[in-house]
């Protein structure tokens, strides 16, 4: 009786919301349907469209009638995702835009945590672009996480992750039924912020996929367990989560909330840590429920490790330690690396993630080009909200005075390249492409250099070496821990100085913030 009730209900709602979509469309017979949108214009294709997806939503919604929930639940999760969507189209339109839906998102739908997502209808949509040639690339170097955005309602980050997971078998292997990974993954992708340039859900996406790659090194075949794959991966997908566009240093000179709250320390990192875990505990969210208690604690472990390693501040003692392993590194008879223990694969984790939050420059010139435009406008908004309370600009972030092309090739030369050639070392010959495209794209920006007289910014330290190398003293937000500067890997680090035509690399060329 009481599925009679609610199929009965279900359908009343199915057919109001039929009501809904007038303007001119015909909901009558199918040929009224074809008639129309063969005579349609594009707008009435829209209409077409978004008709024929709710009534997909309609029918799933008759096909698993949930009887537990009340018709006003119902109808109100339907009507905040009719009104998610609108905000959705007006928030990508411009920054104002982007207010007034976060406003009316704020005040009207709650907090983002209590509002329901529409799994199933997700579900089809992911499934949907699964199956497109975007993510046919998912398992290549070059895949365009651009298009995956553009093709997926901005759900670069869900559709990724539910694609790698079914790749890797992850859902099946750890148990997670489907409907809650589609909602933790929605949930975390909507804690990105989308009116951030640089960091929002798609570089996370780009962070996730490029750890996904780099997991399947020929060298490191077989190395991980499936519990370390799914954590680096995990770690990837929240690593930057609730990023607010600024960097820590920002953070810590305008005594932010979460400057206070962290004690200066790895600031956003912490933050990134605390709130992916956090969202595990929405409703549905818990992706890892079917783990034991002993898989979570090492799970947690594991994550916490990677992501605070994705704190620039420690990329030199990652870059010196990697050094080391590179040294002394140990290959089985089939050439895979030797990782026989936690410490050494927790190593090699943790900088397979940096190196995938720093793969902008080893992307197709395109991609990267796109990637850097969007830095810089991250960059350029700090520097304006830093002029706007007068505070000093940071280094990159002055729109009038920073130079696109020389950050890129100083970024390549001072930290990209000595990291990713050690990489390569390690996993050799594996990603001698990547760093090939890596040096093609920093002769491309270097070459993009207007031949000019340099901008003023640039006179006082500026300098070139006989490759046209820049050597200006970039300021990279890159400081040295204590920690790492008197670090017990003195011999490393020697190795790092000593390095013949590095010179130029040493930690002393990168400027340090003076703290
Ligand atoms: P994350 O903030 O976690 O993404 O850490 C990576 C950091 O590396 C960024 O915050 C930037 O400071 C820097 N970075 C990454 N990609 C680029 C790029 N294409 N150009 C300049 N800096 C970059
Ligand atoms: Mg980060
Ligand atoms: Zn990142």
């Amino acid at each position: 009786l009481s599925d009679l009730i609610s199929l009965s209900l279900s359908y009343q709602i199915f057919i109001y919301f039929l009501g809904q979509k007038d303007e001119g469309l015909h909901h009558g017979s199918k040929s009224d349907y074809v008639s129309v949108c063969l005579l349609a214009d594009e707008s009435y294709q829209k209409l077409a469209i978004e008709t024929m997806e709710e009534l997909d939503w309609c029918l799933d919604q008759l096909e698993t009638i949930q009887t537990y929930r009340s018709v006003s639940d119902m109808a109100s999760n339907k009507f905040k995702r009719m009104l998610n969507r609108e905000l959705t189209h007006l928030s990508e339109m411009s920054r104002s835009g982007n207010q007034v839906s976060e406003f009316i998102s704020n005040t009207f739908l709650g907090k983002s945590c209590d509002f329901e997502f529409d799994v199933y209808a997700y579900l089809k949509i992911i499934e949907s672009v699964s199956l497109t040639q975007d993510l046919e690339n998912i398992n290549k170097w070059g895949l365009n996480i651009f298009n995956v955005a553009d093709h997926s309602h901005n759900r670069p980050l869900t559709c990724t992750m539910y694609t790698i997971f079914q790749e890797r078998d992850l859902i099946r292997t750890f148990k997670i039924p489907t409907d809650t990974f589609v909602t933790f993954m929605l949930t975390l992708e909507s804690h990105y912020h989308s009116d951030v340039a640089y960091h929002n859900s798609l570089h996370a996406a780009d962070v996730a996929q490029s750890t996904h790659i780099l997991l399947s090194t020929p060298a490191l075949d077989a190395v991980f367990t499936d519990l370390e794959i799914l954590a680096a991966i995990f770690a990837a997908a929240i690593h930057d989560v609730d990023h607010p566009g600024v960097s820590n240093q920002f953070l810590i000179n305008t005594n932010s909330e979460l400057a206070l709250m962290y004690n200066d320390e790895s600031v956003l990192e912490n933050h990134h840590l605390a709130v992916g875990f956090k969202l595990l505990q929405v409703e549905n969210c818990d992706i890892f429920q079917n783990l034991t208690k002993k898989q979570r604690q090492t799970l947690r472990r594991m994550v916490i490790d990677m992501v605070l390693a994705t704190d620039m501040s420690k990329h030199m003692g990652l870059l010196a330690d990697l050094k080391t392993m590179v040294e002394t590194k140990k290959v089985t008879s089939s050439g895979v690396l030797l990782l026989d223990n936690y410490t050494d694969r927790m190593q090699v984790l943790r900088t397979m993630v940096h190196c995938a939050d720093l793969s902008n420059p080893t992307k197709p010139l395109d991609l990267y080009r796109q990637w850097t435009d969007r830095i810089m406008d991250e960059f350029f908004h700090q520097g304006d909200r830093e002029r706007e309370r007068g505070m000093e600009i940071s280094p990159m972030c002055d729109k009038h005075t920073a130079s696109v092309e020389r950050t890129q090739v100083g970024f390549i030369d001072y930290i990209v390249h000595p990291l990713w050639e050690t990489w390569a070392d390690l996993v050799h010959p594996d990603a001698q492409d990547i760093l090939d495209t890596l040096e093609e794209n920093r002769n491309w920006y270097q070459s993009m250099i207007p031949p000019s007289p340099s901008p003023p910014f640039y006179d006082e330290d500026e300098d070139e070496d006989e490759d046209g190398r820049a050597v200006s003293k970039f300021q990279f937000e890159m400081m040295l821990d204590d920690k790492d500067n008197q670090g017990s890997d003195t011999d490393s680090l020697q190795n790092y100085h000593e390095e013949p035509g590095r010179e130029e690399m040493t930690m002393c060329d990168v400027s340090l913030p003076e703290t």
